[in-house]
């Protein structure tokens, strides 16, 4: 065994290499590839989130500030399925996709906390599928 720390989550090792495949199609990407790139880095550079409007939990405006930069960004989330949000981020107003890693970190957040009981419900059960093993 050459393993010398702890296994990364798997999204986490996903999100690298996502990142390291953007890095090798250089100007060549769609507006998918962007997006999953900008998903990606949400995944991997660390963010604080604060909730403007603490009675709207869901589609409210967010304070995101990004630690890698130690720039603040207003994030306004409007929709999770259409891409009616929006950031203060100059590549939110640049790259005409209607998203940013802001709002990815945001709508992240928001879907894992939504999910977190499914998670924890298939944790529990693998858990025990293991125990059974
Ligand atoms: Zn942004």
């Amino acid at each position: 065994m050459t393993e010398t720390g702890p296994t990364p989550p798997a999204g986490d090792t996903a999100a690298r290499r996502i990142l390291a495949r953007a890095s090798q199609l250089g100007w060549k990407t769609t507006d998918a590839d962007e997006i999953e790139r900008r998903l990606a880095r949400a995944a991997t550079e660390p963010m604080e989130v604060a909730n403007l409007e603490p009675a709207e939990p869901f589609y409210s405006s967010f304070i995101v500030y990004s630690q890698g930069s130690g720039m603040k960004y207003r994030v306004e989330i409007r929709s999770l399925s259409a891409r009616q949000n929006s950031c203060t981020c100059v590549d939110f107003r640049v790259n005409g996709l209607g998203t940013c890693k802001h709002i990815d970190e945001e709508t992240a957040r928001r879907l894992l906390d939504a999910g977190a009981k499914i998670v924890e419900k298939a944790r529990a059960r693998l858990a025990q599928e293991a125990l059974r093993a």
